[in-house]
């Protein structure tokens, strides 16, 4: 089953679950709203009418009303590769790094995502794993921090490298508009479990630059609800960002970035992938 959120006629989103090709709307106003809902009560949502799945374009499948969390150097290879471009020594953290980006940041699977030149010639891509957490919880310990998750989907926490650099915090650099493209849908918990031992690879214009394992985060996704809700109350809807692995732009020989024109891809196993086009915009 995948969860999603679609574009009725009269380009309103809506939400809804894939199953076998068809598309069946939920009687909610938003997939936020049927994430809250009692497990046991979600069924009662379901209505008798199907579309087309292959004929609707897909939203992003939440946008909470506050900040994606997000987790700085969570892979091993990809901390390494950081201290290296940097020309830093490597200091593995002993608790995650968290930082946010702002809700506006969200954009749809298959979006052209439009940046500009003027901000930034750094536009740079990290694929990730993302936890949309289904109860609302606070002190959560690790031993049931699978419980307060609804499902994953794939994220790309696209990132402005000079201004992440410039401000010291990453959060001006990690939250222009458009630059969290999240879908294409969320596949739920009772499919995944505890969101190791799967594949994670992204492309640009078909060619790969990133390629792991989901066993490679270093605090995996027990640890990082156990560690962020500690004192602080996670909510139904709620996205968390797990880290990018290696290969991202800015830390390879010679730097890359991104494009005009260029596709995007995110890829997880059993998730799917996440496509967008990148748009930078030349104002004289
Ligand atoms: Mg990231």
């Amino acid at each position: 089953m995948r969860f999603v959120s679609f574009y009725d006629d009269a380009a309103n989103v809506r939400p809804g679950f894939i199953e076998n090709g068809a598309l069946h709307p939920i009687a909610c106003t938003s997939l936020i709203e049927y994430i809250a809902a009692a497990p046991s009560e979600r069924q009662t949502y379901h209505v008798d009418k199907t579309l087309d799945a292959a004929k609707v374009r897909l939203a992003a499948p939440v946008r909470p009303r506050k900040n994606v969390f997000c987790v700085g150097r969570n892979y091993m290879e990809h901390a390494k590769e950081g201290a290296r471009a940097l020309g830093r020594e490597l200091k593995l953290p002993e608790v995650p790094t968290f930082f946010t980006k702002a809700p506006t940041a969200i954009a749809d699977p298959d979006a052209t995502l439009t940046f500009s030149a003027k901000l930034s010639e750094e536009y740079d891509w990290e694929a990730e794993l993302a936890v949309v957490i289904g109860q609302r919880t606070r002190d959560c310990p690790e031993e049931r921090a699978l419980d307060a998750v609804f499902g994953y989907t794939a994220l790309n926490d696209l990132t402005a490298r000079n201004l992440q650099r410039a401000h010291g915090q990453w959060f001006k650099g990690k939250s222009l508009d458009e630059s969290c493209p999240l879908g294409p849908w969320i596949v739920p918990i009772s499919e995944l479990g505890d969101g190791a031992g799967l594949g994670l690879s992204l492309c640009v214009n078909g060619i790969e630059k990133q390629h792991a394992r989901t066993d490679g985060m270093i605090f995996p996704v027990r640890r990082l609800i156990a560690e962020l809700s500690a004192g602080l109350t996670l909510e139904p809807g709620d996205v968390i960002a797990t880290g990018t692995p290696e290969g991202v732009g800015f830390a390879r020989t010679p730097p890359e970035f991104l494009h005009d024109g260029d596709v995007v891809e995110v890829s997880i196993d059993r998730i799917g992938t996440l496509r967008n086009t990148i748009r930078i915009e030349r104002v004289p």
